[in-house]
């Protein structure tokens, strides 16, 4: 019989995927946690990561419903994604707020338009630090390069690092498919040490049809457009725009 009796994209199937790991013996643990001096307290791990590729707000809902279940998790958020700005005072507060509750933000870095070199990412992420809000020293990657694939970086910890990533011990939704459930279940079921389970907040805000996701981002980036410009070029544009129920 399936350990998993809820196997969709829904808050219920959420709480008993966190429910089971944690009854499982298994502790939530972030990338950055020997950097910060904590040691592991039991012998298995798991790391649950989220790539924000679409859905800040659907961050900022999997990161409540894990702290309100004891569950710290790993967050990376992209500066180059065409659904989302994240150097946006509401991405920013999102990205606090989901460290305030516990939880690492890390930098998605995508080597379409950024350098995977190692001087390159340190210099973003402190150039965050510096500017925007204290993001941890922490990077997943979009679609990593070969050579990026167990790397081992001194001034940021790489959630493709040996010592967190093997391929064997990974499942992840991409796709918004359920099938990672029974990968994670195969997982589980071998008392694997260290586990790392890649969700994306996306699948998991509100919607499972593709096409309402759809309709969801296109809306949400019309709208901050539509704030952009009437908050910036208000003489040209306000009588244009129409809003939301005009
Ligand atoms: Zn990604």
């Amino acid at each position: 019989m399936s350990l998993f009796k809820e196997k969709h994209f829904s808050d219920e199937s959420y709480i008993e995927l966190m429910t089971i790991i944690s009854s499982r013996g298994y502790q939530y643990i972030k990338l950055t946690d020997k950097f910060d001096g904590k040691c592991p307290t039991t012998k298995k791990r798991i790391l649950l990561r989220h790539d924000v590729d679409i859905s800040p707000a659907g961050a900022l809902k999997l990161g409540k419903v894990e702290a309100d279940n004891n569950v710290v998790s790993n967050f990376f958020f992209q500066l180059n994604a065409e659904t989302y700005q994240m150097l946006s005072p509401a991405c920013i507060n999102i990205c606090k707020e989901l460290q305030s509750m516990g939880h690492l933000v890390g930098l998605h870095v995508d080597s379409a338009l950024f350098s995977e070199e190692e001087d390159k990412i340190k210099g973003t992420i402190d150039w965050i630090r510096d500017n925007l809000f204290p993001m941890d020293y922490a990077i997943s990657f979009h679609r990593p390069l070969p050579g990026s694939l167990g790397k081992k970086y001194a001034g940021f910890v790489s959630a493709y690092d040996a010592d967190f990533f093997d391929t064997d011990y990974y499942a992840s939704d991409s796709r918004g498919e359920d099938r990672f459930y029974e990968k994670l279940e195969s997982l589980l079921n071998l008392d694997a040490s260290l586990i790392q389970l890649l969700l994306h907040p996306c699948w998991w805000e509100n919607e499972t049809d593709k096409k309402k996701i759809y309709q969801l981002i296109s809306q949400r980036r019309q709208n901050d457009l539509d704030e952009y410009l009437l908050f910036n070029f208000a003489k040209v544009f306000g009588n244009v725009i129409k809003r939301g129920d005009q």
